[in-house]
């Protein structure tokens, strides 16, 4: 009997294991040394400004990463016309699918492109060099590369698209209609996809990391920021502050006109904003390391993703 109980104890104890174990699988660990690899490789292009050669080059590589973690990925041509250079830019998103079956879907983005005009610079004769964008641009990118290829090895409970935008970066002040291009006509164009979130991520890659709550995202979809900061809780990203601080017109803004709840993840206290000097050695693995894991903790954490709004 004593033995039989210590049976029914041992298995009872391997079955708790293995509910832990079913309940909670590990989150995947993010490779902070590829991320900041993938950073260097866009900005190895040059200045990816629209109608650049970089441009051309980045979106094949683009492409071909993304398209390397999964057989869906696609590239969504358009065209806009810039009245001041009285000439059609040619301009591409780059959306790839995983657990393509799964109606329960997320979206993760970042933009792709770099801003054609330095016009931070206090030297004014500068401002019409197109900038690097290893902060802006290339950091965003550079995480969601290596969170597609763990999407490739591991299905979270969503189904999950990346979208790199282009054409984020083109407009002057207060042009607001010149922004965003690429998310504006993504979301134009949504047809029936209704993601249950997005997550943009924008210049997450400073040495000097500070993530700040941006204000449209917790305004619009506070339930989403609350998480994503409950998962930088958890990792212990202590750039991750609790307050809202920035105001910031960016890819998130298209899609929570259109009702859908989406968070700017950006760091808006980067001091080379917009200059030549928004370059890879101002940027470092740990900081897209650190927002790298938050990102894959809101994902995969099962009772963070699962819970209810
Ligand atoms: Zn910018």
């Amino acid at each position: 009997m004593y033995r039989f109980r210590g049976i029914i104890a041992g298995a009872v104890f391997i079955m708790g294991i293995f509910a832990q174990c079913q309940k909670k699988p590990p989150i995947p660990s993010f490779d902070q040394n590829e991320a900041f690899k993938y950073l260097k490789e866009q900005c190895d292009f040059g200045p990816r400004n629209p109608n650049s050669p970089a441009h051309d080059k980045c979106e094949q590589y683009l492409f071909e990463k993304l398209s390397a973690t999964t057989p869906i990925c696609r590239l969504q041509h358009f065209d806009y016309y810039d009245d001041v250079l009285k000439d059609s830019l040619k301009l591409t998103n780059i959306i790839a699918s995983y657990n393509p079956q799964s109606q329960r879907r997320l979206l993760l983005c970042a933009h792709w492109d770099s801003r054609p005009w330095a016009d931070k610079e206090t030297d004014s004769s500068l401002h019409n060099r197109p900038i690097l964008g290893a902060n802006d641009g290339a950091s965003g990118v550079a995480i969601l590369l290596v969170i597609a290829e763990i999407l490739e090895e591991r299905t979270p409970p969503f189904g999950v698209d990346i979208a790199l935008f282009d054409g984020e970066d083109y407009g002057r002040e207060g042009q607001t209609d010149k922004w965003l291009l690429g998310s504006q006509y993504f979301v134009k164009n949504i047809g029936g996809y209704r993601p249950l979130f997005v997550i943009l991520l924008d210049m997450v890659g400073d040495t000097d990391l500070q993530i700040h709550k941006e204000y449209y995202s917790s305004t619009y979809a506070s339930w989403l920021v609350d998480r994503i900061w409950k998962a930088a809780a958890i990792e212990k990203a202590e750039h991750f502050y609790p307050d809202i601080k920035h105001t910031v017109y960016d890819d998130h803004v298209p899609f929570l006109q259109s009702g859908i709840a989406a968070a700017d993840i950006i760091d808006m206290d980067y001091k080379y904003w917009h200059t030549l000097e928004d370059t890879p050695e101002k940027c470092s693995g740990n900081s897209l390391g650190e927002v790298g894991r938050v990102i894959l903790r809101t994902i995969f954490d099962e009772e963070l993703a699962l819970e209810p709004k």
